[in-house]
């Protein structure tokens, strides 16, 4: 098995997990592009939103909602960006179903204004 997340979600891999149920894993990216940067991830493999039809995408509701509540938790109550990038050419680099969620701009905004660094 050569898929990253699905190595993470057996925990052959390591990651910085935020959230686990029976149907999905919340990880920080390894990469972040937001202070606030987590990957939500079905723990069953699809390439992409393209591999989804009405009979799976179920999971795209537990996604969105499962984003909604991490986003409260995180304290991203002012604002929170979700992305899903399907395809090579929008940027696509890990073929295994995620959902971007990124946030975090004002508490940065505020600890910088305090001079707290980053
Ligand atoms: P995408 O371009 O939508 O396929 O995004 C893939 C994301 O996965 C990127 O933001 C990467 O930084 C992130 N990523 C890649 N490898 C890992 C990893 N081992 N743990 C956590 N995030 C990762
Ligand atoms: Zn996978």
């Amino acid at each position: 098995m050569t898929c990253i997340f699905c190595q993470i979600v057996s925990r052959q891999l390591p990651a910085e997990i935020i959230f686990e149920d029976q149907d999905l894993m919340v990880f920080k990216d390894i990469n972040p592009s937001a202070p606030i940067h987590l990957l939500i991830v079905p723990k069953k493999h699809f390439d992409s939103l393209n591999a989804l039809d009405e009979k799976n995408a179920g999971i795209m509701t537990k996604m969105w909602l499962t984003a909604k509540k991490i986003a409260e938790q995180q304290n991203m109550q002012n604002g929170y960006r979700l992305l899903i990038n399907t395809g090579r050419e929008a940027g696509q680099v890990i073929f295994h179903l995620h959902l971007h969620l990124m946030g975090g701009w004002g508490a940065r905004a505020k600890s910088r204004a305090q001079g707290a660094g980053r």
